[in-house]
C-alpha cells in the first residue's frame, strides 16, 4: 500500500467525523429555525448520539492507528515520505487536534458539558431576575473546571495561553496583550473627538419586507442560493456543513432595517468563507477555518469595510428609497451609520467602542483564571472597567456582567477573537485596497465579484494550511498589528 493511500485513508476517516458533525449542526440549525417546541427532548437524544459517534470517529483507536502511520505523535516528525507540503501541513493539524483532544479525559469532558448545560439555564434565570448572585455559584464552578482544563492541556507561560489556543491556535496571551494595548491607546482619543450621535433613521418595515431586502442584498453581493439559504431565528447566526451547504439566519429587526442589513452582510461574510473552501478537500484541515479570529475577520470585512463604506451605500441606498418611498440623504445616512456612542451592551456598540468591551472581558478572564480576581467581585470589577474605558456608569447586572452567554457556556478564551477579527480584517483590507485601488468605484456600481475573488485567493482556498499569524504575514508581508485598524478608525473619525 502506498503512503499516499494512507493519507487518503486518514482523510476518509476525518471526512466521516466531519459529516457527522455537519449533521449534528444541521439539527441544531433546525432547532433554532423550524423544529416544533415539543421535539426538544428527542432532539437532545439525537444530538447526544451524533456527538458520541463523531467523537469516536476523530479520537477512536481506528483514527489513532491511521494517524500514527503518517506522523510520530510524540516528536511531530512526519513518517510518510511522499507527502506534498500541503499534505504535511494537514497531517500536522490532524496530530495537533488529536493530541489536544486526547489531553482531556472523557470523564472531564462529560462533567464540563453536564455542568455548563445547567449553567446556561442558571445564567438565563439570573439574567431574567437581573441578579448576579444567582449565577455566582455556578460561574465559580465553571472557573474551577476551566482552571483544571488549562492544567490538563498544559501551557508554557500562562494558563490563559491554553484557553486562547482553542479558538486562536498559535497566538499567545503576550501577543494579544501587546495588540490590545495598541488598540486601547488608539481608540480612546477617537471616542473623545467623535461627533455626537445623530437622530435615528427610522424605516418601519415588516419582517417580510426585511427578508425581501436581505435576499436582494445577498443576491447583489453574490451569495449563491443554490448552496445556501437565509431563514429566521431568535439570534442571527451562520453555519456551514459543506461548501455546498451554508445557512444564515436573521431575526426580526422591525426597529432597524440598517442593523438587519449590516448583520446580514456579517453572516454572509462567515458563509462566504466556508463556501470558498476547496470542495475536494472537504473533511480535511485544508477545508476548515483557521481560527475564530480569521472567521470573524471574514464577517467584519463585509460588515464594516464594505457595509459601512460610502461607496456601498451609494449603490444600495437608492434601493431602499425606491422600496420604502422615503427621502434619505446619503450624508445623513452615513453619519448615522458611523456614529460613535458608548453603550453598555457589547452587541449594540459601534466599531470604535466595541474593542473596549472585548478588552475588558479579556482582562477579566485572565484575572479570574489566574485567581487575581475573586468571582464574587466580578460585578464591581466590571463596572469599574466600563467606567474607566467608556466613561459610563453601569447600574444593573443585566447591562453589566450578565449580558453575554459565553461564560455560562464555559467559553473562556473566546472573547479576544472578536476583536482580533477586526484587526485581521483591517490588515487584510489594507492589502486588498493596494491591489484594488479603485474598489470604491466598483462597489458603487454594485460589483462585488472582485472582492470575493481576492478573498478566495488570499484566504478561503488555503483552509487551515496556515495559522492566523502566518496567513496575515503571507497576505500583508507583516506580522499581526493593530496599526491598520487604528489608522482606519483615525481616518474615518478625523
Ligand atoms: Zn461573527
Amino acid at each position: 500500500m502506498s503512503k499516499n493511500t494512507q493519507y487518503d485513508q486518514l482523510n476518509e476517516l476525518s471526512r466521516r467525523a466531519q459529516t457527522l458533525e455537519g449533521i449534528s449542526r444541521l439539527l441544531g440549525w433546525d432547532q433554532e429555525t423550524y423544529m416544533p417546541k415539543d421535539a426538544t427532548p428527542v432532539r437532545a437524544e439525537q444530538l447526544k448520539l451524533l456527538t458520541e459517534l463523531s467523537h469516536e470517529a476523530k479520537t477512536g483507536p481506528v483514527f489513532e492507528a491511521q494517524l500514527k502511520k503518517l506522523i510520530d505523535l510524540k516528536t511531530g516528525k512526519i513518517k510518510a515520505s511522499n507527502l506534498t507540503q500541503e499534505q504535511q501541513a494537514a497531517v500536522r493539524l490532524y496530530a495537533r487536534d488529536f493530541t489536544r483532544e486526547k489531553k482531556l479525559p472523557s470523564q472531564f469532558v462529560q462533567d464540563f458539558v453536564h455542568h455548563t448545560s445547567q449553567a446556561i439555564v442558571t445564567w438565563q434565570k439570573a439574567k431574567a431576575a437581573n441578579k448576579f448572585a444567582m449565577f455566582l455559584p455556578s460561574l465559580k464552578k465553571t472557573i474551577d473546571l476551566t482552571i483544571e482544563k488549562t492544567e490538563l492541556i498544559g501551557y508554557k507561560t500562562t494558563a490563559y495561553d491554553a484557553l486562547i489556543d482553542e479558538y486562536e491556535p498559535g497566538i499567545t496571551t503576550k501577543e494579544v496583550d501587546a495588540i490590545f494595548e495598541e488598540v486601547k491607546a488608539g481608540v480612546k482619543p477617537i471616542i473623545k473627538r467623535a461627533p455626537k450621535p445623530k437622530k435615528e433613521i427610522q424605516i418601519d418595515c415588516t419582517l417580510n419586507e426585511q427578508l425581501e431586502m436581505c435576499h436582494e442584498l445577498l443576491h447583489d453581493i453574490g451569495f449563491d442560493f443554490n448552496r445556501g439559504r437565509l431563514d429566521v431565528s431568535s439570534h442571527p447566526f451562520s453555519q456551514s456543513y459543506h461548501p455546498y451547504d451554508s445557512r444564515i439566519t436573521c431575526r426580526d429587526e422591525s426597529d432597524s432595517l440598517i442593523v438587519q442589513l449590516l448583520t446580514t452582510l456579517h453572516e454572509a461574510g462567515h458563509s462566504f468563507y466556508e463556501m470558498g473552501f476547496p470542495v475536494k478537500a472537504f473533511g480535511t484541515p485544508l477545508a476548515q477555518a483557521v481560527s475564530m479570529g480569521i472567521h470573524e475577520s471574514q464577517s467584519r470585512f463585509w460588515e464594516t469595510r464594505i457595509g459601512r463604506s460610502r461607496a456601498f451605500w451609494k449603490f444600495f441606498l437608492p434601493k431602499l428609497q425606491k422600496r420604502f418611498k422615503k427621502e434619505l440623504k446619503l450624508d445623513d445616512f452615513m453619519s448615522r451609520l458611523n456614529q460613535v456612542q458608548p453603550s453598555f451592551i457589547r452587541t449594540d456598540s459601534d466599531e470604535v467602542t466595541y474593542p473596549l468591551h472585548v478588552i475588558l472581558r479579556y482582562e477579566i478572564e485572565k484575572e479570574l483564571v489566574s485567581g487575581k480576581l475573586a468571582v464574587k467581585d466580578l460585578p464591581k470589577r466590571w463596572n469599574a472597567g466600563i467606567k474607566d474605558l467608556l466613561g459610563i456608569t453601569v447600574k444593573t447586572d443585566v447591562e453589566g456582567c450578565l449580558q453575554d452567554i459565553h461564560w455560562s457556556m464555559g467559553a473562556f478564551g473566546y472573547f479576544p477573537t472578536y476583536s482580533l477579527g477586526n484587526i485581521y480584517a483591517a490588515q487584510m483590507f489594507e492589502a486588498f485596497a493596494k491591489k484594488h485601488p479603485t474598489w470604491e468605484k466598483q462597489v458603487e456600481k454594485g460589483q462585488f465579484g472582485f472582492i470575493q475573488e481576492w478573498l478566495h485567493d488570499n484566504v478561503w482556498q488555503h483552509g487551515r494550511r496556515y495559522d492566523g499569524n502566518d496567513l496575515i504575514r503571507k497576505i500583508s508581508g507583516k506580522a499581526l498589528t493593530a496599526k491598520p485598524f487604528i489608522n482606519y478608525l483615525n481616518e474615518k473619525y478625523s
